[in-house]
């Protein structure tokens, strides 16, 4: 099974996707984190994103296109994927669906503008996988330590007030059209994302069909 997950900045993308992982047994593709991991060593990849996401603008389709393309192709992506903040453009869906990459399901995680704020102030990631998590609604277990791989938890470079609010608005402008682009392929599913985070992963396999 291949899913898109679609959502605004802090929608709850990276972490369904975490638990989607454990209930699907399929890989999730985050392209942030690949991109965080690519400037964090400090590729030609990453020294091309860097200034786009501090900035909270998004990467050249390009760019994404590349790192998506050799991903997918990966032995472990055979039974399925789950493709976590991209495609983000309608120039990255359709290149994708040019390179014939079949999608079953795009889940769109509904959320309103005004609740993400507390979410970005309170998110902090994993410095080593990636894993997010919230101060208050999903702490780690140890303060400061990821649960998944032990490393230090950090707060990211782009979750500062005025690059969420650009975020937001790129979302708005660029991503949101996604959903109609999906709607009209019979793929898309809605789901509420102001609820507590094992609910959302509920509705979501319920939505795709997966629930037991
Ligand atoms: P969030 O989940 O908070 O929206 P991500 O980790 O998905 O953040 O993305 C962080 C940044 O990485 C984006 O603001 C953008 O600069 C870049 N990025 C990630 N995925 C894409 C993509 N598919 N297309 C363009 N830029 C991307
Ligand atoms: P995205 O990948 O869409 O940017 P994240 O999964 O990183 O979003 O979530 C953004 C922040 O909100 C994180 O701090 C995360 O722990 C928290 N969060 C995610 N889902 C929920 C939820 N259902 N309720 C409250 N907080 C959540
Ligand atoms: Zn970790």
């Amino acid at each position: 099974m291949n899913l898109i997950l679609l959502g605004a900045p802090g929608a709850g993308k990276g972490t369904q996707a975490e638990l989607l992982v454990e209930a699907l047994g399929i890989p999730s593709i985050s392209t942030g984190n690949m991109l965080r991991e690519a400037i964090a060593n400090g590729t030609e990849i990453g020294k091309q994103a860097k200034h786009y996401m501090d900035n909270g603008l998004l990467v050249p389709d390009e760019v994404i296109l590349g790192i998506v393309a050799e991903r997918v192709a990966q032995p472990d992506c055979a039974n399925g994927f789950i493709l976590d903040g991209v495609p983000r453009t309608l120039a990255q869906a359709e290149a994708l669906e040019a390179k014939g990459v079949r999608i079953d399901h795009v889940v769109s995680i509904e959320i309103d503008d005004s609740v993400i704020e507390g979410r970005m102030t309170g998110r902090r990631v994993c410095s080593k996988c990636g894993a997010s998590y919230h101060i208050v609604a999903n702490p780690t277990k140890v303060e400061g330590i990821c649960d998944a791989c032990g490393a230090e938890v950090v707060i990211r470079k782009d979750d500062t007030p005025e690059t969420v609010q650009k975020r937001l608005k790129v979302y708005h402008e660029e991503t949101e059209v996604l959903k109609e682009f999906y709607a009209k392929r019979g793929n898309l599913r809605m789901v509420e994302g102001n609820q507590a985070i094992k609910q959302i992963t509920s509705d979501i396999l319920e939505k795709i069909g997966a629930k037991v």
